[in-house]
This record gives structure tokens, C-alpha cells and sequence, in this order.
């Protein structure tokens, strides 16, 4: 398909102008596309991972389009402080003194916490380069935008935003409407010449050593956490690229760092991403008074935590994309239920197809149909229309119950469809959805015996041992549906 073809209709929505604009990527047949990626001082939160979710399906639809597509996710593993005021302690370092161990361990071990979370999301696998190993390339940066856009402290290097044009025009083209309190927002670090200059680079005070620290002519010290991403998308996308994505919060100081520091070093106005795109928060108001998921509210939901309770990851993937991306999203076990059951029913009807034969088998000299032009055509439609998820999966629920669709092609376009949702519809079986607490006493297949003889028993109208095994089971957790729609047996609870 190529970029201008009436067939592309992608449009995305630009926080720089709070607009829908057309994607007309800058070069020709690929999508460029860098996302803020994880601190990992700790877990990621399942707020965390709705980000990642956005920025995978999003990744989805641009190949699903035609697009080769370079995505690059990257790892903090240096550099952000407990504010991003400039202030308070390294993330890093202060989450090796709480664990006791190196900050490069600590690095380590929460990046590989972070991929599997990612892969058991059926998020597809980016470029996760890490920080730490662009630090040179960062010190460059530094020594080329010094002179014209920064100033030094004891503490460091400091950029000046007012040499920049329009500093903070994407958090104001967010927030006019909403609020007009922007200023005075960071302003932690003594001698600094406006609120919101932030660091470049941050020199080790005198006497002080950091485990995480490098040798640069503003002395000993370690990055600012802004300059990494202005780097690494330079580095390895090339500026200008296609599309910037975090979420919402970074729209705020960090996205507004990053282009005044693209800015300062490409010597030009623009902001190096054409598109800047947010996801907004999932939250979880029994958590927190706001109900912003977050680290620092203390206690936090992670997906081991889901999986513990018994939710398979892909039900929470089904919960995100139930959403628009843009739309706050309200955290409930009662709302991941219904993400579950909604999977499980997809399943069950495409369990039933799998029933025939032809189903494995599509058809060789299979041609599109006029009614399969017109589901692709409205699936299309939606997902062309900045990620239109939710109604997406609607129409990918009324292909699967479609009756009378031949059934090569039914296959067809589930798997077309869920290329973009990433559901893993074929991989998933109804086994596999079932809800398995970790705290669970009893074993399957300890159930599946006890269901058995409560069968024999019913079968011999023995209701008192049937009923007697149903209370055992009820003990142990287990809940008998007998007449389940959905054709579950039995259901275990905490
Ligand atoms: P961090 O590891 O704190 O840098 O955050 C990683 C990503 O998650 C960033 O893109 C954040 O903007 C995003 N994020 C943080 N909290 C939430 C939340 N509650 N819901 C959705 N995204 C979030
Ligand atoms: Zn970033």
C-alpha cells in the first residue's frame, strides 16, 4: 500500500496540537516510532503496562499497514531521580541501598522482570536499548548545546529553557483548558534561573561517591534523565522521527525536556517527532486518593499480582484494549472479570470452529469475498481511526459468531484482526483461561475426580453424596456451575 493510496487512513492524535492529524511518514514505506520505556529501580505497575500495551498495538497497526516498522523501547537504568524536579535521590542507587545490592544488579534484574511481563502481554518484541550505554553520546550533547543553552551550579549542568522557542508548548496545548498552574512546577535545585530548568548533568557533590558514575568535563557525575531519550532517538531513529509515545504525565516535564533539548541541538524549532502521542492512566481508586496508579503511592498492583489471583496476563491485555487509549481507565477485579470472560467467550466460539476440520486447512485458492471486504474494510475504518480498540473488537466479535461466513475465510480474518489486537486467539485455549489462584489448596485434577464421582452419584440419584462433594469442593474454594453458559464446570476463588 503505499503512503498516500486512498488506503491509508491512519489518523493519530498529536498532543502538540491536540489535534487528529493525517500519518504521512517521513520516509517513504516506514514508521520510526520511540517509546519512554521503564525506570527499573523496581516492578512495573499494571499502569505501567497499559503504556507498553498502547505502544505494542499501536506498533501492530503501523505494520499491519505496510510500514516497516523500528520501534525503539527504551531501559532507564541511570539517571531519574525520586522527583523529576532534579531533586531527591537516584531511583537507582536508592533502590540498591533498599535491596542490597549493586544498582547494576538492580538494573538487571527489574529489566528482565519488565520483558517477561511484556512478553507474556503478547507485546512484540522492540529494541530495549539501555541507557547506560549511551552515556558518551549523552556527555557530546551536553558539550555541544552547553555554550548556547545551559549554565553550570555546583550540582551540575542545567539547561535553560527560555533559550529555546516556545518551552512547554506541548504541556500547554494539554493542559490550557484544564488548568493554567503549570508554573512554578519545578524549582527544588538552588541557583536555578527559571522554575523549569532541568539538568543535563548531575556533577557528584565533593566527598560523595555514586555507584552509577562517569567522568565528564562538568565533573564526576551521571546524566540528567531527560537527555537519554533525546539521544537514543537521535541515535537510533534519526532525527526527525515519526511518533513519540509515553504517558500522560510525560507530557508534562519530561516530553517538553526532551524537545527543548532536541531543539537546542538540531538548531531548529521543531521537536524532532512529528507526532507526540500519550496514553492515559489506568487507575485504581481504592488505592490512592487521586487513584493514579503510581510507585510512589506505596502499595501497587503488578501482573505477577493478576496472575497470583488466578487471571491469565491476556485477560488485562483484553481489559486495555477495551478502552480508547486516551480514555482514562478504571483498574477493578470486577472489570477484569468481565475482560476474562469476554476472551473466553471469543475462544469458545472459535473452539467450536476449530471443531471442523476445514478450519486448519484455509483454502488455498481462497478469494476475498464482498463480505469479507466489507468486515476488513470496517475493522480498517476503526482501527485507522487513532486506534479505535474498542471497536475493533466489537466487529471481531461479530465475524466470530457470524454464521454463515465460510469458514477458511472466517480464519482469515480472525487472524488478520488479531495481528493488530494481539490477542493470541489461536494460541489460547479455554484451559488456559481459567482462573488458578496461587493460593489454591486443591489441585485440577483433584477437582475433575471429585466432579466425576459427583456425576456417578447423580447418575444414581444419590443426591446426598453429590451434594456432599459439591460442600467439599465449596470448602476447598472450588464453586460447581452446573448450566454454565459458558460451559465451565467449576470456578476457583480465592
Ligand atoms: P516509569 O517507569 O515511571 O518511567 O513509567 C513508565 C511508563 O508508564 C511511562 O510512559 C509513564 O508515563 C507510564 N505510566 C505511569 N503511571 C501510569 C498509569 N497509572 N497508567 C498508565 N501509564 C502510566
Ligand atoms: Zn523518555
Amino acid at each position: 500500500m503505499s503512503d498516500t493510496s486512498p488506503e491509508n487512513r491512519l489518523r493519530l492524535f498529536n498532543s502538540l496540537n491536540r489535534q487528529l492529524e493525517k500519518f504521512v511518514p517521513i520516509h517513504a514505506g516506514e514508521a520510526r516510532v520511540y517509546t519512554c520505556g521503564p525506570t527499573v529501580y523496581n516492578y512495573q505497575h499494571i499502569g505501567n503496562m497499559r503504556a507498553y500495551v498502547f505502544a505494542d498495538t499501536l506498533g501492530r497497526v503501523l505494520s499491519y499497514k505496510g510500514y516497516k516498522l523500528t520501534h525503539v523501547v527504551n531501559i532507564t537504568d541511570v539517571g531519574h531521580l525520586t522527583s523529576d524536579a532534579d531533586a531527591g535521590d537516584d531511583k537507582m542507587e536508592k533502590a540498591a541501598a533498599r535491596e542490597g545490592k549493586s544498582a547494576w544488579d538492580i538494573a538487571r534484574y527489574y529489566q528482565q522482570v519488565f520483558e517477561r511481563d511484556l512478553d507474556r502481554l503478547n507485546v512484540r518484541k522492540p529494541a530495549h536499548p539501555r541507557a547506560t550505554d549511551y552515556v558518551e553520546s549523552m556527555i557530546e550533547w551536553g558539550e555541544q548545546i552547553e555554550d548556547k543553552h545551559c549554565y553550570r551550579l555546583e550540582s551540575g549542568l542545567y539547561f535553560d529553557v527560555t533559550t529555546v522557542p516556545d518551552y512547554g508548548r506541548l504541556a500547554r496545548a494539554a493542559t490550557d483548558a484544564e488548568d493554567g498552574e503549570r508554573e512554578g512546577r519545578i524549582d527544588e535545585v538552588e541557583g536555578k534561573r527559571n522554575a523549569a530548568d532541568f539538568a543535563i548533568w548531575r556533577t557528584t557533590p565533593p566527598g560523595e561517591t555514586r555507584q552509577m558514575e562517569w567522568d565528564s568535563p562538568w565533573g564526576k557525575g551521571a546524566p540528567g534523565w531527560h537527555l537519554e531519550c533525546s539521544v537514543m532517538s537521535a541515535e537510533l531513529l534519526g532525527h526527525p522521527f515519526d511518533i513519540h509515545t509515553g504517558g500522560i504525565d510525560h507530557r508534562e516535564i519530561h516530553h517538553p525536556n526532551e524537545i527543548a533539548q532536541n531543539q537546542a541541538h538540531n538548531c531548529s524549532a521543531d521537536s524532532a517527532a512529528r507526532i507526540w502521542m500519550h496514553n492515559n492512566f489506568l487507575i485504581d481508586r481504592s488505592k490512592s486518593e487521586l487513584g493514579k496508579m503510581s510507585k510512589s503511592s506505596g502499595e501497587f498492583l503488578t501482573l505477577q499480582t493478576l496472575v497470583d489471583r488466578g487471571y491469565h496476563p491476556l485477560a488485562f491485555r483484553m481489559m486495555c484494549l477495551q478502552a480508547h487509549y486516551r480514555s482514562e481507565l478504571e483498574f477493578s477485579w470486577e472489570g477484569l472479570d468481565a475482560a476474562l470472560t469476554r476472551l473466553k467467550r471469543m475462544i469458545q466460539r472459535l473452539e467450536k470452529l476449530a471443531q471442523d476440520e476445514r478450519w486448519f486447512h484455509p483454502s488455498k485458492a481462497w478469494l476475498p469475498t464482498s463480505m469479507a471486504e466489507s468486515k476488513i474494510e470496517v475493522f480498517h475504518n476503526a482501527i485507522s481511526d487513532d486506534l479505535n480498540t474498542s471497536k475493533a473488537l466489537v466487529i471481531l466479535e461479530d465475524m466470530i459468531s457470524l454464521k454463515k461466513l465460510d469458514i477458511n475465510l472466517g480464519r482469515y480474518l480472525v487472524e488478520q484482526m488479531d495481528v493488530v489486537l494481539g490477542l493470541d486467539l489461536f494460541n489460547l485455549s479455554r484451559a488456559d483461561l481459567r482462573i488458578r489462584p496461587k493460593s489454591a489448596t486443591i489441585t485440577e485434577a483433584e477437582i475433575e475426580d471429585a466432579l466425576a464421582r459427583r456425576k456417578a452419584a447423580r447418575a444414581e440419584k444419590d443426591f446426598a453424596t453429590s451434594d456432599a462433594i459439591r460442600d467439599e469442593l465449596a470448602a476447598k474454594g472450588v464453586e460447581v456451575m452446573d448450566g454454565d453458559p459458558l460451559g465451565w464446570e467449576w470456578k476457583l476463588g480465592d
